[in-house]
C-alpha cells in the first residue's frame, strides 16, 4: 500500500563526484519505476554561477551524474536537453558558461542545451479557481517535453522562504513573463506555474545547500542527494528537513489545496539511506532569510521604511522590491568589501508607507517601486508621492517590456542626473528588480559596478551579445508564440481542475 504513496529519496552524498552521483540517480529511478523516454529535459537552477555566486545554483557534476543515470535508464530517448532561464537581465549563455556547464555536456554527449529566453514561447491556458491570469507562457522545450527532470538546488529564498522544487519554476519563463505578478503575488505565481507541467522525476542538489539567500547564500554542508516523484510532497518533505512547517510556505500551501500532492508526512513514503531524523539533525541551524527589510538593513547606513502593497491579503510584499533590495546589497558585498562604508545615510521607502521618514538635511530618500505612495513632510518640505501602480490585470504578456541590463543602467544614470539637485526621488517599476537596486546603490555609494567587473564583464558582454543576436535571428525567422495545441504539455491539472469541456475560460481572480 505504502509503495503507491508519493516518494522521498534521502541518500548519503559527500562529495560532486558525478560517478556516485550517477550510480545514486540510476537506483533512485529504479525505486521510482521510471523509465525515461522521449524528449527527455533536465531544469536545473543556475540563476546565477561563477566564482562570484558559488554556492547559487546546480552544480554542473551534480547535472552530469543526473544525464548519465537518465541515459543508462532511459528507453526510446529522443532527445536529451538541459533549459534554463537564469536571472533577470544575465544571458543563460553566461550562467551556464560560468557553471561550466557546456564542457559537462561535452562530457556526457549527445545532450542539447536550451537558453530559453531564445526560445518560442508557447501558450498554456488555465483554468483553475484563483488563478492570477488565463494563461501563461513557457519556452517550447517545457511545452513539449515527454519526461521532465527537475535538478534544483536546495536553497532558502528571501521571498519565498524556500527555493526547491516547485519554486525553480521561476525559470520556466523568459523575462518578459516572469517579472508579471513578482510581486506580493509571487507564491500564487509559482502555484500557478504548476499547471504547465509536473516533473516525473525530482533530483537535488543538497551536498553544499545554500542557506540565508538566493544569490548569494551561505554555503550549508547537508552531504545529501535528495530524490522523489512529487513536487508537493518533495518540497513538504525538504520543509521538514529545515524545521518549517510546509503550510506556512504559501507555494506549497496553495498547490497542496489544489491537489497537487500530500504535506502530511502520514501520506508521503521515505525511504533512502538517511533518515528524516538524521537529515534533521543535519540541517539543525539552517536560516532561512525571510526577514523583513527595515531588520535586514537595521546596522547600516540605510534606513528602509515599507507600507502596504496594493493587496487585500498581505501587509508586505514578499515577492517584489523588497527582497530585492537585499539581495542586491548581499551582491555588492561581494563585488565591493567596503559597500556598507561606501554608501552614505539614505532612506528607501515601499508601499503606502504612512509614518515619519526621519531624514536630515541632505540625505537621500527613494520611493522603491509603482507602489509606493507617500503623505507628509520630510524635512522642511511637503512631499506627495502618487502610486503608479498598474493592475496585474492591466497587464500583457505578449506586449510587457523588459529593459536589458544595459538599458536599465542608462536609466539608474539619467534618474540620478535628474535627481542630482533634489533629495527626493523615485524609482519605478513592479517590481524594481535587484540589477537596478544594484546599480541605484553603485550610484548612491559610488561602489564598485558588478557589471563592469573586469574579471567578468568580457565574458558577460560578449554572451549578452550572442543571446541578443540568435534571440533577434529566432523572432525575426523562427515563431516568437505559439498557442498551446495537441502537441504540447500544458496538462499538469489534478483531475478536479481539468476545465469542463467546451468551458471558456473563468475571469481572473
Ligand atoms: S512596486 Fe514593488 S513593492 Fe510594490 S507591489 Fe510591485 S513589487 Fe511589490
Amino acid at each position: 500500500m505504502t509503495k503507491h504513496l508519493p516518494t522521498v529519496i534521502l541518500r548519503h552524498c559527500p562529495d560532486y563526484e558525478p560517478e556516485r552521483i550517477e550510480r545514486l540517480a540510476v537506483e533512485g529511478l529504479d525505486t521510482l519505476g521510471l523509465q525515461p523516454h522521449g524528449r527527455t529535459l533536465v531544469k536545473p537552477n543556475v540563476v546565477a554561477s561563477g566564482e562570484m555566486f558559488p554556492h547559487a545554483y546546480t552544480r554542473a557534476e551534480f547535472v552530469e551524474g543526473i544525464l548519465r543515470a537518465l541515459k543508462k535508464r532511459g528507453s526510446n530517448i529522443k532527445e536529451l536537453a538541459v533549459g534554463e532561464r537564469s536571472g533577470i537581465t544575465i544571458p543563460t549563455r553566461y550562467t551556464f558558461k560560468n557553471a561550466g556547464y557546456y564542457e559537462m555536456a561535452r562530457r556526457v554527449g549527445d545532450v542539447k542545451l536550451y537558453h530559453f529566453e531564445e526560445s518560442t514561447q508557447v501558450e498554456i491556458p488555465l483554468y483553475h479557481q484563483g488563478r492570477l491570469r488565463d494563461s501563461f507562457y513557457t519556452p517550447e522545450p517545457v511545452a513539449r517535453a515527454d519526461f521532465f527532470v527537475n535538478c534544483p538546488k536546495f536553497k532558502a529564498h528571501p521571498w519565498t522562504t524556500v527555493t526547491f522544487s516547485m519554486k525553480n519554476y521561476i525559470g520556466i519563463q523568459d523575462d518578459r513573463h516572469r517579472l508579471i505578478d513578482h510581486d506580493h503575488a509571487l507564491n500564487y505565481k509559482v502555484a500557478d506555474l504548476q499547471y504547465i507541467t509536473q516533473p516525473q522525476f525530482i533530483a537535488t542538489d543538497a551536498i553544499i545547500a545554500g542557506e540565508g539567500r538566493m544569490l548569494t547564500p551561505l554555503p550549508y554542508r547537508l552531504d545529501m542527494m535528495l530524490m522523489g516523484n512529487n513536487q508537493v510532497a518533495f518540497d513538504a518533505v525538504c520543509c521538514h528537513i529545515i524545521g518549517v512547517d510546509p503550510m506556512t510556505v504559501d507555494h506549497i500551501r496553495l498547490a497542496h489545496e489544489r491537489g497537487f500532492g500530500p504535506v502530511d508526512l502520514s501520506q508521503i513514503r521515505i525511504v533512502g539511506d538517511v533518515s528524516l531524523a538524521e537529515a534533521q539533525e543535519r540541517a539543525v541551524n539552517f536560516e532561512v532569510g525571510l526577514i523583513r527589510v527595515e531588520e535586514y538593513f537595521k546596522d547600516t547606513n540605510i534606513r528602509a521604511y515599507s507600507g502596504r502593497p496594493p493587496s487585500q491579503t498581505d501587509d508586505y510584499c514578499w515577492g517584489g522590491c523588497p527582497g530585492a533590495l537585499e539581495e542586491a546589497i548581499e551582491i555588492l558585498r561581494v563585488y565591493d568589501a567596503s559597500a556598507d562604508a561606501k554608501i552614505p545615510p539614505m532612506h528607501i521607502v515601499f508601499g503606502a508607507y504612512e509614518g515619519t521618514i526621519d531624514a536630515k538635511p541632505g540625505e537621500k530618500v527613494v520611493f522603491m517601486g509603482d507602489c509606493a505612495t507617500y503623505q507628509g513632510k520630510i524635512g522642511e518640505h511637503d512631499v506627495h508621492i502618487e502610486s503608479l501602480y498598474r493592475d496585474r490585470t492591466e497587464l500583457n504578456p505578449e506586449t510587457y517590456k523588459v529593459d536589458d541590463i544595459f538599458k536599465k543602467m542608462l536609466k539608474v544614470e539619467q534618474k540620478f542626473l535628474g535627481a542630482r539637485k533634489t533629495e527626493v526621488m523615485r524609482m519605478a517599476g513592479c517590481p524594481v528588480s535587484v540589477a537596478e537596486q544594484v546599480l541605484m546603490l553603485v550610484k548612491m555609494g559610488r561602489t564598485k559596478n558588478p557589471y563592469l567587473d573586469p574579471r567578468t564583464s568580457v565574458d558577460f558582454v560578449s554572451c549578452y551579445l550572442s543571446s541578443r543576436t540568435r534571440t533577434a535571428l529566432s523572432r525575426i525567422f523562427g515563431t516568437p508564440y505559439q498557442r498551446s495545441g495537441p502537441s504540447v504539455r500544458g496538462d499538469a491539472r489534478p483531475a478536479q481542475n481539468l476545465p469542463p469541456a467546451g468551458a471558456e475560460s473563468e475571469s481572473t481572480s
